[in-house]
This record gives structure tokens, sequence and C-alpha cells, in this order.
């Protein structure tokens, strides 16, 4: 069961082969089993898994179901899920029962699918190697010393070890594209507004944007479908029609231009990946496609212009976090003081303070025009960029990650190391634009991804250049030996 498409396992649904709850039932078997070693989960929600799937059963049979009807996922546990543990893999949030869903989640929840529970990130979705989680690391299904990235890296080793068919994700910097890039899935980063950041526990609200994490580009079109959509509870979410992103899926990619940008293949790259993805390139060749060299001359700015306006935003937006409004509260207190500094120094690990002193001087009086105003000036620069390349190719491709896969541990004493394994996905969040990250072959046993970026609402163009791709070769369908 564990190795069909959302497709596969909707038509079995529909012509009665197996049950929602024998198919709900299988997958936290395997979760069961396999959890304990990989830490991918931080709640496993059994019995609300199993009455979502008593419901969806009844829609089946009564034929009101829709397509993804009675279909298990798994929920980056930064969405807000009534009745469930939304902690943001933080100790200010571990008891946190929100009242509300997400709009994300009640949409997936009216589309009949099955929460199997709540998947491990970074805390507050800071990092690259999902190691700051107050839960402990997640480890790498392709490798159990390695990380699975960050910050999505429970959604991504859920879905690579198939502890569920697919998960959501957030990118606020690449957390969705790189760890599908690590743990050789499918992901994509809708462009900002797509999606309704209603009741996701907000990073760096600018940036932040959910979308699907798949293991090939026509399950994440079908989430998609679900997911997409205006919301008036989010102001920055877009009013604009979801199409079908399925139905584009097959268009022919004859003609179609690629630009490759020189910044993205410069010394930083390890020169094995750079090898796989110029064979994956050449393989869009062969499909039809047309290659130029492109200059995205801001892409050095992408970095130092995201470290300030994340932790700028994001001192602002985890100032609810006081033990008061929202968090941990520690015992005891003096008086106010005590409880603010207490209940934050104890609630925070360590890169969540980093990024809250960060944005707190960049935002300072005195300092704010130096660094915050001159951020979103190179913001700017860097959005101009694309629009420029966007003049002369419809898709840009590169890689998604420097490196494979790092070692456990590799990075955690150098965040600025840290730092550069979003390298290339980081433009892409200041933009606004939607990118995916899709397997592209291995390097040492370890997958490659390779990244798609498109113009603004061109996710059903990504999407189908990823599904030809998809067609053409079976990267996507390698799956860890030790989980098959
Ligand atoms: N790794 C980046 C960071 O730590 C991006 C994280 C993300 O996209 N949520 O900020």
């Amino acid at each position: 069961m564990h190795n069909k498409s959302l497709s596969e396992l909707s038509a079995s649904l529909q012509s009665g082969e197996f049950s929602s709850v024998e198919l709900t039932q299988h997958y936290l078997d395997r979760i069961n089993k396999h959890n304990a070693g990989l830490n991918a989960f931080i709640t496993v929600a059994d019995d609300h898994a199993l009455q979502q799937a008593q419901a969806a059963d009844l829609r089946l049979q009564q034929k009101t179901a829709g397509k993804l009807t009675g279909i298990p996922l798994a929920h980056k546990d930064i969405f807000c899920t009534q009745g469930l543990r939304t902690s943001c893999a933080s100790k200010m949030l571990d008891n946190f029962i929100s009242p509300y869903d997400a709009t994300v989640v009640e949409k997936i929840n009216a589309a009949g699918m099955v929460t199997l529970g709540k998947t491990n990130m970074d805390e507050f979705a800071m990092g690259s190697s999902n190691e700051t989680s107050f839960y402990g690391a997640v480890k790498n299904p392709w490798d159990l010393e390695r990380v699975p990235g960050g910050s999505s890296g429970g959604s991504a080793a859920t879905i690579a070890a198939r502890l569920a068919p697919i998960a959501t994700g957030t990118d606020t910097g690449g957390s969705i594209r790189q760890p599908a890039s690590l743990c050789n899935l499918t992901g994509l980063k809708p462009t900002y507004g797509r999606v309704s950041r209603y009741g996701m526990i907000a990073f760096a609200s600018s940036l932040d944007q959910a979308g699907p994490m798949a293991s090939s580009a026509e399950d994440a079109a079908l989430l998609l479908n679900e997911m997409a959509g205006f919301d008036e509870r989010d102001s920055t979410s877009v009013e604009r029609d979801v199409p079908d992103y399925t139905t584009n899926l097959n268009d022919s990619l004859e003609g179609l231009k690629i630009g490759l940008p020189k910044e993205f293949f410069d010394d930083g790259l390890d020169s094995d990946v750079a090898a796989t993805i110029d064979a994956a390139i050449k393989m869009y060749q062969s499909l039809g496609a047309t290659v130029k060299e492109i200059t995205l001359p801001n892409t050095a700015l992408s970095v130092p212009t995201y470290y300030v306006v994340a932790p700028a935003e994001c001192s602002s937006n985890l100032s609810r976090m006081d033990g008061v409004r929202f968090g941990h509260r520690c015992d005891d207190p003096k008086d106010l003081d005590d409880l603010y500094f207490r209940s934050r120094g104890e609630g925070f690990g360590e890169e969540v303070k980093r990024r809250i002193m960060i944005g707190t001087y960049a935002l300072s009086a005195g300092y704010y025009d130096a660094y915050y105003l001159k951020a979103q000036q190179c913001r700017r620069l860097i959005s101009d960029d694309f629009k420029q390349a966007f003049n002369n190719v419809d898709v840009i491709m590169g890689p998604t990650a420097p490196t494979t896969a790092f070692k456990m541990g590799e990075k955690t004493d150098d965040p600025v190391a840290m730092y550069l394994a979003d390298i290339y996905t980081i433009s892409t969040n200041l933009a606004g634009l939607p990118g995916m990250s899709i397997p592209a072959g291995f390097v040492g046993g370890l997958p490659v991804g390779l990244q798609l970026i498109g113009n603004y609402f061109e996710e059903a163009k990504l999407l189908n250049i990823a599904h030809k791709y998809q067609q053409a070769t079976d990267w996507h369908q390698q799956t860890p030996e030790a989980f098959k």
C-alpha cells in the first residue's frame, strides 16, 4: 500500500480494494515501527486519525467522496490543529493545543484527508538540518547519520520512509525545497500569497509560504489543489482563481526556454552535485527544451539580506511568546520582568534566541536605516534580477542545495555554514516566486535535488515541467532500502 501514488490510493479507496481505516492503520503501524529510529513525528494522532478515516469511509460508501478523501497525510507541526498539540518544535509551545485549525488544515480536512500526526521540524522553522528541534534531531532515512534538511525535516523523513504518502511543509528560505532535495522528494513552495498563512505559526511573515511535500509532481499537484486559494483571514493571500494543477501536467516541453543562472554554479557547489544537475538539464534538452546562461547578479546579497529580514520579522512575531499571552511560563516569577526573562530564557532554544537578538538589534532606533531598510532595498534588487531573467526564459533551473545531506553535528557550531545551505533557495522567497525541488539523481547513495523556479503564479507550469521529467526518469521512485 505504501508505495502507491495518491491517484492509485484514491482508485483503491473508491473501488473498495481497501478502506481508509485499513490504509490509515497500515501507516500508523509503519509509524509505530519506524518513528523511534527517525524521530520524524512529534505527535502521532492515532485516535484522531482513525476517527477521520471512519468518516472518510462513510463518504466513500455514500459516494460523496472527493479525489483525496480517505488518504492519510502528515502536517508539519507549525500548522495549528484543533484538539492536537501544535508545538512548532519548541519548549515554548510544548503544551499548546490550538483552539482552531489553520486554513490549510481546515481545507485538507474538508477534502476528507486523514491527519496521521504532526511532524518534527527545526524550532519555529529556524534551521536547515532539523537539529534545532526541542524534541531532538530527525534522521535522514537515506543515511541515519545524516540530516534530512530543514526546517521541514520531519515531513521529509516521513515521506521518504513511507510513513505517510504526502505531507505539508512550509518554506521561508528553503524549508520545503532543501529537505525535499536531501530526502529525494518533490517539494513545491508556491508563490507568496497563493496559500493562506492563517493558523500557520509565523516565523517571517513576508517570506513564509506553505506547500506540498510529495513523492511526485502529480501528487504535489493534487495536494496543492486542496491547499491553495484566497482566505480573507490572511491579508496577504491573493484573490485569484485556483486552477486544477493536474490539468497541464502532460503538456509538451517543446521550445521551453530554461535559464541557468551562472551564480548558481559557482565554487560553492559540490562538483558531483553539479554533474548530476548537468545531466538533468541534458534530459530536459532531450525533451525539447533549450538552455541559456543567465545572470542573477545580486545572488550574493540574498543570504545577508535574508538574515536581516527574517530575524527582524521573527523578533516581532515571537514577542507574543511571553509566558502570558502564549507559551511556557517559568515557575514562581518574582515580578513581571522576572516572568518575561525566565519564561523566554527557558522556553526558546539557542538558534531562536540568536535570531531574536539579531532582529531586535536590526530594528532598533538608529540601526533601522542601516540594516532593515538597507535589506529591503537589497530585496528589491534581488527580485528585479528575476524580473529581468523572466523576460528571456520560461523557467530557471539549478541545484536546490550546494551539497547532499551532511552529517549530523557537522554544521551545528557554525551558524554561517548552516545558513549557506540555503544559498540557492533564499532568493526565491525574497522575491516571492514559486520554486520546486525534484529528485535528479544520487551522489554516493545520497539524493540530489534539481531546483525549478517559475514566474509568479506559475505553479502549474512548474508542476508540468517536473512531471514530464518524472515520466522520463525514475529517480523519484527510488526509496531507501530500510523502509521499502
Ligand atoms: N534555513 C532557513 C532558516 O533557517 C530557512 C528556514 C525556512 O525556510 N523555514 O531560516
